[in-house]
């Protein structure tokens, strides 16, 4: 059967913000990249389960606490599926992006990396995966090493084989710029670093809202990201790890639901995925979270991704005929992220003079200071598009945006 035709209009009627006046006029959100607006069936799926399906997990033999780990762990099935891994045993719940990177240095990172290692990171990461692993190499005193990017914003890879030495202990990437928009080639990067015998983080924050993601495929050892940026709800993420790497990797926090048994003398743990989720999981958002994932596989991922790259086609055509304004990040490969420079404006006052307007657009160095030191900017202003985003929405954006000039003028 032919699937109904896509249409945002219907799908707005999933997002109340949108609808609800903001400085009197209809919110124009177009901000997903620091946060997806969450639709209503994931947010009724929420309040079901916390109103009447709600106990803890993995603990007693009620049958409320049963059939709440049933829909717990069946959340983790759908994240297996949508990454397409192996096993449920590779999905490990974590609070979002920044803390599964965290787990991965404070685990993987110290039971491997030592004085005089290296950790290759490329020169469009987010703070996220940066900070991380420069704790890391400051305390076991390890070096970091950076991929270089060129001035449109793609990874220059001629010399990775060189970058990769046989002190690199990690590659981290990110599969999608939260700046630039670009789309790096993890597949081919993962395959040189393989080659090498070095082992690939990929951070997905950015790339799940845009792009079908098969770990398998990819062959990632770890790839990583956030509900929120997936219509999902804050407070869970995924680390999706390889067994037989997980498996290796010593616990990082301690606690209740992560043991086999405790003594005073020892305590030995679970295995996957228990031993990596001490304490009281965030059992609503990972409900959440599944609950997003049914609703973007119900309007289609493909069709999301085709319909936001026709719209960022669009906004590319607009935004690129305004006098004075600068796209920043042109590579082929682009997701819907759009980041750009006013001449002569500082982006902080575009970002003030849209939201008055009703545009939520992100204004700064969006946590990634070292692409604005390496394009000698002090910020951008970026407009992300979601799927329920429509060329009206660009059109009030290419209108605010006139205003914000004739202002300054
Ligand atoms: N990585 C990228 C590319 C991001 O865009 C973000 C958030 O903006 C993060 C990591 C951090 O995500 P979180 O704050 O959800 O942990």
């Amino acid at each position: 059967m032919t699937p109904p035709p896509f249409d945002p209009t219907t799908i707005r009627r999933d997002f109340p913000l949108l609808t609800t006046p903001f400085h009197g006029k209809p919110m124009i959100y177009l901000d997903s990249a620091v946060s997806g607006l969450v639709p209503l069936p994931v947010l009724g799926r929420m309040d079901h389960y916390q109103r009447l399906e709600h106990t803890n997990v993995h603990r007693g033999v009620s049958t409320l606490s049963q059939e709440a780990t049933d829909r717990f762990e069946e959340a983790r099935e759908k994240v297996r599926s949508f990454l397409n891994a192996a096993s449920t045993k590779e999905i490990i719940w974590t609070r979002g992006t920044t803390e599964a990177i965290n787990l991965v240095a404070q685990t993987f990172g110290r039971a491997n990396i030592h004085a005089g290692d290296e950790i290759l990171l490329s020169a469009m990461e987010h703070h996220a995966n940066i900070v991380p692993w420069q704790m890391l190499a400051e305390e076991r005193g390890a070096k970091l090493r950076v991929i270089p990017m060129s001035d449109a914003g793609e990874l220059i890879l001629d010399d990775l084989e060189a970058l990769l030495t046989p002190h690199t202990k990690l590659l981290g990437v990110v599969q999608v710029s939260n700046v630039l928009g670009t789309i790096n080639p993890v597949k081919e990067i993962i395959a040189r670093a393989h080659a090498k015998g070095v082992p690939v983080l990929v951070d997905g924050a950015q790339a799940v809202p845009h792009l079908t993601v098969d770990v398998q495929d990819l062959d990632a050892d770890f790839y990583v990201f956030s509900g929120h940026k997936l219509s999902g709800p804050t407070g869970i993420g995924v680390l999706y790890g390889k067994k037989a790497l997980l498996e290796k990797m010593p616990p990082w926090h301690g606690g209740g639901s992560m043991i086999l048994s405790v003594s005073w003398e020892k305590t030995t743990y679970i295995g996957l995925p228990g031993k990596f989720e001490a304490g009281t999981p965030a059992i609503t958002q990972a409900i959440g979270l599944g609950a997003a994932l049914d609703y973007l596989q119900g309007l289609g991922l493909d069709r999301i991704a085709a319909y936001e790259h026709e719209l960022l086609h669009y906004a590319t055509e607009k935004l690129s005929a305004i006098e004075g304004l600068c796209i920043v990040g042109n590579a082929k490969a682009k997701a819907s992220v759009l980041s750009f420079v006013l001449e002569g404006i500082h982006p902080h006052d575009v970002g003030s003079i849209l939201d008055h307007d009703g545009i939520v657009v992100r204004a700064g160095h969006h946590c990634a200071q070292p692409v604005m030191q390496r394009l000698g900017i002090p910020a951008t202003t970026r407009a992300s598009f979601a799927y329920f985003n429509t060329r009206e929405d660009v059109n009030a954006l290419v209108a605010g945006i006139l205003k914000v000039q004739e202002i300054f003028k």
